[in-house]
Formats: C-alpha cells, structure tokens, sequence
C-alpha cells in the first residue's frame, strides 16, 4: 500500500514524504531494522511542543518523535 504524508512547514516549504519512508527513519528501537512490509501506515500526526512531532503508525509505533 502507497501512503504518502505531507508536511507545510511555517516558512512555505512543503514536503512530501512516503510513510514507509517515515517510519523506516522512526528512531525508536521498535522501528529499527524492519522491512517495508513489515511497517505501518500513518494513523494520526499530532506536534510535541513546538520543535517536534509524534507519529502513531496502525503497526509496531506510536511513540516516534520527529524533530522539525
Ligand atoms: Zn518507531
């Protein structure tokens, strides 16, 4: 399955992303060293403070932060 997220930052830039992408950069120890096929599909995305976002994946993650 293709999912793609995109991001608007606040200087204009926008970024489009494939979500296995996302999450195979996920730091957490969950995501690391998996398959494609083994990943998820980004559910929700929601900001952590100001510099920073949590991205709940529907497999293995919920807990990845993302600087910006
Ligand atoms: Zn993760």
């Amino acid at each position: 399955m293709e999912s793609r997220v995109r991001f608007y930052y606040s200087d204009g830039r926008q970024e489009e992303i494939d979500a296995s992408n996302l999450q195979l950069s996920c730091p957490c120890a969950r995501c690391q060293g998996k398959e494609k096929k083994e990943l998820g599909v980004p559910l929700s995305v929601s900001m952590v403070g100001r510099y920073a976002f949590k991205i709940a994946f529907s497999k293995g993650c919920s807990q990845g932060i993302y600087p910006l």
